[in-house]
């Protein structure tokens, strides 16, 4: 699955970024963050003992992105960043399209911390 994620990250940030002058650089921040969830198996390999799958660290909470995703565009609105909205946008829909694709071989907890569902 990590190796789908990629191509789906560029597939994703190459569709959302076709209008922008700063193109390349929106893929890029596209295809690192389609595979930046996938970062916990360092975590889970090396420091969890393989205990805990994967898929319910932080970095698999769809809220969590979403939050941090939402604080970065206010410090963007607050700082007058406007140039870092598209790169805030792309790294999120790329985020989430990880979520999705990991849905369909493994259980996403897309309410935690509120819920286990
Ligand atoms: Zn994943």
């Amino acid at each position: 699955m990590f190796i789908a994620h990629l191509p789906a990250g560029y597939l994703l940030s190459d569709r959302l970024s076709q209008t922008r002058s700063n193109r390349r650089s929106l893929i890029a921040v596209g295809l690192f963050a389609s595979a930046l969830p996938d970062f916990d198996l360092l975590w889970f390999y090396f420091v969890d003992g393989r205990n805990t799958p994967h898929h319910a660290f932080v970095f698999h909470w769809p809220l969590f992105w979403i939050g941090l995703a939402a604080t970065a565009w206010i410090l963007a609105r607050l700082l007058h960043w406007r140039s870092a909205e598209p790169y805030i946008f792309v790294a999120l829909a790329s985020l989430l399209l990880h979520m999705v694709l990991d849905s369909v071989a493994a259980e996403i907890h897309w309410l935690k911390p509120f819920s286990d569902l």
